[in-house]
């Protein structure tokens, strides 16, 4: 038995397996898939094996992409049998939203590039003529998806994995994972000890277990998944052709010809059960584990499909399959490292596995052997949830979750499940004014206020919310707008090494004066955008960091992890000691002044400055920086003084018309500055030329991490541009398709529509080659074709006369 490997894998599912092949693939085979029955014998064996095209995320878009271009081939490239069917597949839209979806998803494909065209009924009829198209109006037809027979795929992965090198090790279970002084990994196991420099939990329902091992979270619930196979049904018989893979709303679920049989799938909307239910978890011993039949639970789903498909009706149910499937709150899989520990890997949590398994392996692999994949990783990122998705939260979202699956959600549209964790101590003060919350990393933010009780109609197009953040826009603009973002990561990082650490890890020079404050992006060392943050000299060795509340965990890492040993730093996570109140306004430093003695004149209170001060009796630190291109200030101060600090604010700020706003307007207000974002312009993806960030990163320095990969990189002929889009009635939201005549030259990144400028504006990655200020191309924005413009500047004040003011 091997005792050493570069990487060890646990679990030999569809994700293990695959990871095994790509690390191979990438070069690495000094690796061991330690599976504890046989391959497959997870959740993997039993599922039904389609492989959709179609996503509400277009990075996951991407994964399920590259497993359909992967697996048509395996069969060829190993000589196991995968019976890939590439019989396409249907999805039904019954509504204009779901419709509307689609056709995000249409550009989605464009920018892609898998098969997907929208079908009306004919089409839909021509293609499954067996189908009862009531209530339906129209299809997305993507060509490219098929079905396989999911152990096929596994065995043909592992066995693509071990022709490379690569070994395989099954009936051994993972008893134990140590951590080493070296650094190393010893996987303790039924048959002896490995050990690893890293070591991946593709343990598929028992994830959670494994990850315990090492004292980390992994946030899945198993839950209970039904399809049923019909008997042999006549009219599948006289034909040679198979019908698409539908998925249907009304149905909630899909169906399909499975052989000369009818398959159908539900996800119930009741009586929805977890896997090993009260526990959650399974027994070591549970292989190929399937659950009695509850056909009672999911009849009602079952007639409706019966109803779309009446042939499947005429024949008798032959198989029912009950088995267990991993979720994560949020429907996306756990790819990257874990919270908190070096070399620990996740590659779990996926809840369409076999659709997933492809490219999810692809892309973890690239960040685990290269430090970044070339697709956006972040929204896979374990370290998307913290200890606020306990095993309670985590349940129930998952059940939301799960009801859902073929509900088509709304842009902005968010449930009530598992909410609220995390909250401001403002949080009931600002909904009885008329706060609507968003989540990000368990907290509740303000998204826009209801100052009439209206509640959104959420939608692709501009909505009944569009004239409400315009308000909120004008009052940041012309008189002072008061915003709650206590959700921001904060650190403090002091100490003698604390300048050199800092400069070591920023790309741009961290202040040299107290109270300067600077923006600086940590990179990979190939040179690649990992994190964004503004850096405060508070005073000598006293710095502040901030960041994006939703990179809390994984900047921590980033921090903690680049330490050297015996460096005089500490780093302390203060996101939940201090809020963040943003004043913000022309009229904000006059509102300002009547409840302070500080001075906040332009001389003394510079822009980019900061000063720990006390405003309405309570003492701060007051940043002068603006992300919405106006004059003002953040306020950070202890937790405890929000209420009294806000209501001070709040009652002062009345005789200059003060306003609450949220992050509606916010995206409006910092796109017409031209301000990039971290996890949507700001990526893994690029470096920082690439995402046209030259004034941020100060090469001039000898080193700092990623310097010399982003000096030695051959330039790619990609950038991001800033562009002012010819809308209509629907902006830009990313993911939207950059054409010039028919060839996709790009994609976007994120858009909104400018109240101040009253423009629609996007940022968009795009072929150099159409990067210059002036050159022109067309966005698909909801199916249509929209003239855009690269602007040279920001669209609003690009002298920053404002913020300077
Ligand atoms: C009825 C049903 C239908 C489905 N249909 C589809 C579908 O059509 N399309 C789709 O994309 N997905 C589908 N799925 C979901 C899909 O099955 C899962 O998402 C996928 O199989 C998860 O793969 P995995 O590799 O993460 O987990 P698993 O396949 O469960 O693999 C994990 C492996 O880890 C092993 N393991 C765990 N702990 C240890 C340890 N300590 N030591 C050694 N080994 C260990 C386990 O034995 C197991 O083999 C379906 C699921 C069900 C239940």
């Amino acid at each position: 038995m091997k005792t050493n490997a570069r990487v060890v894998v646990v679990g030999g599912g569809i994700m293990g397996a695959s990871l095994l092949y790509h690390l191979a693939l990438e070069g690495c085979t000094d690796t061991l898939l330690i599976e504890k029955g046989e391959l497959t014998s997870g959740s993997t064996w039993h599922a039904a094996g389609q492989c959709p095209s179609i996503t509400g995320s277009y990075n996951l878009a991407k994964i399920h992409a590259y497993s359909n271009q992967l697996y048509p081939k395996l069969e060829a490239l190993t000589g196991q049998c995968v019976s890939w069917h590439g019989c396409g597949g249907l999805r039904l839209a019954t509504n204009a939203h779901e419709l509307a979806w689609l056709k995000q998803v249409y550009g989605y494909s464009k920018s892609i590039g898998f098969g997907m065209e929208i079908v009306g009924l004919d089409e839909i009829r021509r293609l499954n003529p067996f189908l009862t198209t009531q209530n339906v109006i129209a299809a997305a037809w993507t060509r490219d998806d098929g079905h396989g027979d999911p152990s096929g795929l596994c065995n043909a992965l592992a066995k693509a994995a071990r022709d490379l090198g690569a070994t395989v090790m099954r009936h051994n279970r993972v008893i134990d994972i140590r951590a080493r002084r070296s650094g190393e990994w010893e996987v303790v196991t039924e048959k002896g000890s490995i050990v690893a420099d890293m070591v991946v939990n593709a343990g598929g329902c028992y994830a959670r277990e494994v990850a315990a091992m090492v004292g980390a979270a992994a946030p899945i619930t198993n839950m209970q998944h039904h399809y049923v196979v019909t008997h042999p049904i006549p009219a599948f018989m006289e034909r040679s052709e198979e019908i698409p893979v539908m998925r249907d709303p009304y149905t909630s679920g899909y169906f399909r010809q499975e052989q000369k049989s009818g398959l159908m799938g539900i996800y119930e909307s009741s009586g929805l059960r977890e896997a090993w239910a009260p526990r959650g978890a399974p027994d070591w011993e549970s292989t190929n584990e399937l659950f009695p039949d509850d056909l009672d639970r999911i009849a009602p789903w079952l007639e409706r499909a019966i109803e779309r498909m009446p042939i499947f009706g005429e024949v008798g149910i032959r198989r029912v399959i009950n088995g267990a499937i991993p979720h994560t709150p949020d429907g996306a899989p756990l790819l990257g490292p874990a919270a908190g520990l070096r070399n620990f890997w996740m590659c779990c949590g996926t809840s369409f596995g076999i659709a997933q398994g492809g490219g999810c392996g692809k892309y973890l692999a690239q960040w685990m052997l290269h430090g970044d994949a070339e697709i956006n990783m972040a929204e896979f990122d374990p370290r998307r949830f913290g200890a606020f998705a306990d095993p309670a939260y985590v349940r129930d979202k998952v059940f939301q979750d799960y009801r859902l699956t073929f509900t088509t959600r709304r842009p902005g549209e968010e449930e009530p499940a598992g909410r609220p964790r995390k909250v401001s101590p403002l949080h009931d003060r600002l909904r009885a004014r008329g706060a609507v919350h968003g989540e990000t990393f368990g907290w509740e933010r303000p998204k826009w206020f209801s100052l009439d009780g209206r509640a959104e109609d959420y939608s692709y197009r501009r909505n009944n919310v569009f004239e409400v953040v315009r308000e909120e826009v004008a009052a940041v603009h012309r008189r002072v707008g008061v915003l709650d973002l206590t959700g921001f990561a904060k650190y403090d990082i002091t100490g003698a090494g604390a300048e050199a650490f800092l400069n070591r890890v920023c790309a741009n020079r961290v202040p040299r004066k107290t109270g300067g404050i600077a923006l600086t992006h940590l990179l990979s060392p190939g040179g690649r955008i990992q994190g964004e943050m503004t850096v405060t000299r508070l005073g000598g060795d006293r710095f502040y960091a901030l960041s994006a509340a939703a990179a809390e965990l994984r900047d921590q890492d980033l921090l903690t992890q680049s330490l050297m040993p015996g460096e005089a730093v500490r780093i302390e996570n203060v996101t939940e000691d201090r809020a963040v109140l943003v004043v913000s306004g022309p009229r904000s430093r006059e509102l300002l002044a009547l409840l302070t003695d500080a001075d906040l004149g332009n001389e003394s209170f510079r822009w980019l400055q900061a000063r720990e001060v006390q405003i309405a009796g309570h003492p701060l630190r007051a940043l002068r920086v603006s992300y919405v291109g106006e004059l003002g200030w953040e306020l950070h101060p202890r937790m405890e003084s929000l209420p009294a600090l806000y209501e001070a604010i709040w009652d002062a700020g009345q005789e200059f018309g003060i306003a609450n706003y949220g992050l509606y307007a916010v995206n409006a207000l910092r796109i017409e500055k031209g301000y990039k974002a971290w996890s949507t312009e700001l990526t893994n993806e690029l470096n920082m030329l690439e995402a046209d960030m030259p004034r941020f990163i100060d090469l001039g320095r000898s080193d700092f991490v990623g310097r010399a990969a982003t000096l030695a990189q051959a330039p790619r002929p990609l950038k991001i541009v800033y562009a002012e889009v010819a809308a209509s009635d629907a902006d830009a939201r990313g993911g939207e398709p950059v054409l010039v005549r028919d060839r996709c030259i790009g994609v976007t990144t994120s858009g909104a529509y400018g109240h101040r400028v009253m423009k629609s504006l996007a940022f968009a990655c795009v072929d150099t080659e159409f990067a210059a200020p002036g050159s022109v191309f067309d966005v698909l924005i909801q199916g249509e074709r929209r003239a855009a413009t690269v602007l040279g500047a920001a669209a609003f004040d690009p002298d920053n006369a404002r913020m300077r003011a």
